[in-house]
């Protein structure tokens, strides 16, 4: 039997990050009503022109850099023609044939293996308005659809790779690995249940060792990882099924659908001379470098502020952290799914190393991540607090470490506190000092907190003396009442049956 070799591509649209819209003052900001933030310029009335966001530019600029692609030095807007209600001009304005960006890479892990992607293009253009179609079953039996403008006109990043992508995982890293990217670098929230980064899926199978690839299908409608990989999964087995009748497969646009997780036939493909792309004759092109023409309408962009302008990426972050702090890959990960965790993690072991000189530094970060991933989280996820509000400092949170570390408190000592610093925000050492929980390690004290336990509870003690293992539990659990669970429990049975 013939092995059939999959392979994929990506077009990956992000909404970006900017006060206004692409070509006009409109503001870019998600909105309860429909049709509030429009203007003459995003609803195309005739006569009015569009001036570029030079954010936005600067955005894309700033993705192309951190994927190591070529920067364009003259790059332009072009027309790219097609009539829908959802764009009033007749057009939309995107990029054709001089893209901001060209040929960059990205590098992620697939399942714990590192892989490079090659990228073709990464352009820029507007968003398209909203189609809002009413389910004519709960609306008075008819169907109708509404238009919401207020997304069209908002500055949309278009990134387009190569066709090198072979497996569903490698489809999901991808998705994934740019999602954060774009977040690192503050140009998107890509958030895909949002519909701020939306998937599309270009895929073919073909037979092993044939030279050309076969009939391309492009699935739209994924709003989720899982979607992404999981429509890839249907539709190679739908493909092979295909092939082995004999049949052959159609060139068409496919949606998805989410309960039943099958694709399912939408309209066969328009190919891009359809749209009849001309240069847009209301935007100069523009020049991007360290010379200006003179014909630029922006002010000359400079790529090396660009490049400087670039924070530390996930894959090197993620690498440095297993380097530098001894943390195995799934630890380092997950700390680097958000910026903001990766650098409190950072804060609070370089606080912790300050109090505690000559401390074991990966000893102290695996105790950080430990209280950071097992509890933190689970307060945030309890209380569905976001990241942002967080009330605790990590050089706070470095303390409640130390102390840890130290043995000046239990690890039950230690999750109380943790739970108070994040309701309340308290410095840890305070809680600690206003319950009394320090954790009794003096050895006297507790001689004579194990008398007073043995006194009072005389018939328990007894009972132990006769063989009863369960009352010396039951002596622990009451010493450590006493102490409010500030002592060592293995300390406390000790020094109990010393002085039983
Ligand atoms: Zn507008």
């Amino acid at each position: 039997m013939s092995k059939y070799i999959t392979t994929i591509g990506l077009e990956i649209h992000a909404e970006l990050r900017t006060q206004t819209k692409m070509f006009c003052d409109c503001l870019n900001a998600e909105e309860m009503h429909p049709n509030v933030n429009v203007c003459p310029i995003c609803l195309a009335h005739p006569g009015t022109l569009p001036t570029p966001n030079e954010k936005a530019i600067m955005h894309v600029l700033r993705v192309g850099a951190a994927l190591g692609g070529e920067l364009a030095s003259i790059t332009k807007f072009d027309r790219k023609n097609y009539f829908y209600p959802d764009i009033p001009k007749g057009y939309q304005i995107s990029q054709y044939d001089q893209p901001l960006v060209k040929n960059a890479v990205l590098e992620c892990y697939v399942q714990g293996e590192k892989k490079s992607f090659d990228i073709e293009r990464v352009h820029l253009e507007e968003d398209t308005g909203r189609l809002l179609h009413s389910d004519p079953s709960t609306s008075s039996g008819q169907a109708t659809t509404r238009v919401d403008y207020n997304r069209a006109g908002v500055p949309l990043m278009e990134l387009v790779t190569k066709p090198v992508l072979h497996t569903p995982e490698e489809a999901e890293a991808f998705a994934s690995n740019l999602q954060l990217i774009l977040r690192y670098l503050g140009v998107s929230y890509a958030n895909m249940d949002k519909g701020q980064m939306r998937v599309e899926v270009n895929i073919s199978i073909c037979k092993e060792g044939e030279e050309k690839l076969g009939t391309k299908v492009e699935i739209k409608n994924l709003n989720s990882f899982r979607s992404v990989g999981d429509s890839i999964r249907y539709e190679v087995l739908r493909h092979e099924e295909l092939l082995k009748k004999g049949k052959k497969i159609v060139q068409e646009t496919r949606g998805w659908d989410e309960n039943k997780r099958i694709t399912f036939s939408q309209r066969k493909k328009e190919s891009a001379h359809d749209y009849r792309y001309f240069p847009e004759p209301d935007i100069a092109p523009l020049v991007v470098g360290d010379h200006v023409l003179g014909e630029a309408v922006l002010k000359e962009i400079s790529t090396k502020e660009i490049m400087t302008s670039l924070p530390e990426l996930p894959v090197p972050r993620l690498e440095r952290l297993k380097k530098e702090y001894g943390l195995d890959f799934k630890d380092a990960e997950v700390l680097v799914q958000q910026k903001e965790v990766a650098e409190f993690f950072e804060k609070s072991v370089s606080e912790a190393g300050e109090l505690e000189h000559g401390v074991d530094k990966k000893k102290i970060a695996k105790l950080a991540h430990n209280f950071l991933i097992s509890d933190l989280y689970g307060f945030l996820e309890g209380d569905t607090v976001e990241w942002g509000a967080l009330k605790i400092t990590p050089e706070n949170f470095g303390h409640l470490v130390v102390l840890f570390a130290r043995g000046e408190i239990s690890s039950r000592v230690a999750k109380d506190v943790l739970r108070e610093m994040f309701e309340t925000g308290a410095e840890c050492h305070a809680i600690i000092e206003e319950k009394g929980l320090k954790q009794v390690s003096d050895e006297g004290a507790l001689e004579t907190i194990a008398r007073e336990v043995i006194a009072e509870f005389s018939d328990a003690a007894s009972d132990y003396k006769k063989g009863k293992e369960v009352s010396l539990q039951f002596l622990v659990g009451q010493f450590m009442r006493k102490t409010k669970g500030a002592a060592n429990p293995e300390l406390a049975k000790e020094i109990l049956k010393k002085n039983l």
